[in-house]
């Protein structure tokens, strides 16, 4: 079972602002190119998408105005959701973004609820990668894709905004390596093959590191016969 070693520290209103002034700011350039490289991979322009740790908001927001999809953002901290709900309202999305409060643990959606799952710098944290993995595949609907990691969305974003957090924050890069240690590509493996999620793209580029998995209708069929046959390949708790 693939466990965060350093999980970050809960979100107070103090830190949640901190973060969203950094991402209304300096991260603020990076959203939409994300948004439009995750569009342009899942080939999807409307139906239902999920952010998980969506922070506050940034990422959905983009991903609301770059297409039709109606986007529910999820995050475990309280302060964060309060600050996704006020800069959605600021953009006037409240009917295409919605915020919603929960963990990856539990994902309060149903089964194959989603068209597109998204994680943005989130998935360091999670106590359980293989219990996260497995939520998103679970409410991901047939034919659907999950996009999950992390990144800048490209180099000329990426050294820009390191230059500018190392002067915000000298200890930042050296925080940075460390919440990835948490999710290095071994650790994302087993916890991917532990939900039962065994075939995936691991993107390292310029753009970030993320996870890509789809879920395809044909594997669903021989899946849910195995369950009836008590034959998975799952074997997260
Ligand atoms: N995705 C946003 C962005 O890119 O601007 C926020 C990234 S912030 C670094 C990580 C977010 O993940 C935080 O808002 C945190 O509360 C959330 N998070 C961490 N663990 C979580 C969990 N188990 N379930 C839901 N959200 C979680």
């Amino acid at each position: 079972m693939a466990t965060c070693q350093t999980k970050h520290p809960e979100y107070t209103e103090e830190t949640a602002n901190d973060f969203n002034e950094i991402a209304r700011t300096i991260f603020f350039p990076i959203y939409p190119v994300i948004a439009h490289q995750i569009l342009k991979k899942a080939d999807i322009d409307s139906g239902s998408c999920l952010d998980v740790g969506s922070g506050p908001g940034h990422l959905a927001i983009a991903l609301a105005t770059l297409s039709d999809l109606t986007v529910f953002t999820l995050d475990n901290s309280e302060p964060m959701c309060r600050i996704a709900r006020a800069n959605v309202a600021k953009y006037r999305l409240e009917r295409r973004v919605r915020p919603v409060s929960g963990d990856v643990q539990k994902i309060p959606f149903g089964n194959e609820s989603m068209d597109l799952v998204v994680s943005r710098g989130s998935f360091f944290f999670w106590e359980n990668l293989t219990r996260g993995f497995a939520e998103c595949r679970r409410v991901l609907r047939p034919g659907g894709m999950a996009y999950i990691g992390g990144g800048f969305g490209n180099a000329r974003l990426r050294d820009e905004i390191a230059v500018q957090m190392r002067e915000r924050d000298p200890a930042w890069e050296e925080k940075r390596r460390g919440w990835y240690a948490n999710c290095s590509p071994h650790l994302v493996r087993s916890a991917l093959a532990a939900s039962g999620i065994f075939e995936y793209d691991l993107i390292q580029d310029d753009s970030g590191y993320w996870v890509c998995f789809s879920k395809s209708e044909e594997k669903e069929k021989t899946r849910d016969k195995h369950r009836r046959t008590g034959k998975t390949g799952t074997i997260y708790p």
